[in-house]
């Protein structure tokens, strides 16, 4: 009985201790957090797969030059401003940029935007929206056509360098925003936050080699490599 009574109370306690070091539970798939701080995900297929959408050189300079520049800055940054991300979650992070410098805003936005991106595509396409994704999107603008002009616009509008977004906000409902620069919806300085569903990167250095200035066209053309497995996941 008492021997019962010892190894359950060792369970319990055990159990307390691992919730307690456990990390918040991340967006992002597979975990970000190393004991050498944050770090690129490999990408999670080719840098060929989206042709003729998005093409090999642009994946690759966008890949191992820009994202792996964010990721290492972002680690300079929380060096230099005693961020331990050993500990801490990069959401916990974006949820009070406010209170560090502008040199981890951009990065800590550049290193999360990136990962979420690479995540969001996938090549074989085109594909569409899953059951759930495609419930929730006609319920919340009416139909999957309104929905993508909505989101087309936020891209081709947004002026100069940025990200378009489908995020849940803090209502529970869809909605379309942009972002400047790296920032992003998770972040506390954020205009509308909420979770982010979906996001198309509109830097130059995402589409410039091949469609110099007709973002548009990039815009239309990057549906076809849309993940909407990964979409309807982040959904649920
Ligand atoms: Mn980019």
């Amino acid at each position: 009985m008492n021997k019962k009574i010892t190894r359950r109370s060792f369970i319990e306690t055990t159990g307390k201790t691992s919730m307690a070091v456990a990390f918040a539970p991340s967006i992002l798939k597979g975990s970000i957090h190393t004991n050498i701080g944050f770090t690129q995900q490999p990408i999670p297929y080719s840098y060929n797969a989206l042709e003729p959408y998005i093409d090999a050189q642009t994946m690759e300079i966008h890949y191992s030059k820009h994202a792996a520049t964010y990721t290492k800055n972002l680690n300079d940054a929380c060096v230099a401003e005693k961020f331990d991300s050993t500990k801490n979650s990069l959401e916990s992070l974006l949820s009070s940029i406010s209170k560090y410098s502008a040199k981890m805003r951009n990065n800590g936005g550049g290193h999360f935007n990136h990962e979420f991106f690479w995540e969001t595509m996938k090549g074989g396409g085109p594909d569409s929206p899953k059951q759930k994704t495609l419930a929730a999107i006609t319920q919340d603008f009416g139909s999957l056509d309104a929905f993508k002009n909505q989101f087309a616009d936020a891209a081709k509008n947004r002026f100069g360098s940025g990200w378009a977004w489908l995020i849940k906000n803090t209502n529970n409902k869809l909605v379309v925003i942009s972002t400047p620069n790296q920032d992003n919806p998770l972040m506390d300085i954020a205009e509308v936050k909420g979770i982010p569903i979906l996001a198309l990167d509109v830097w130059e250095h995402a589409y410039y080699l091949k469609y110099q200035n007709k973002r548009a066209d990039y815009i239309t053309n990057w549906w076809n490599v849309v993940n909407w497995d990964i979409v309807e996941k982040r959904l649920s």
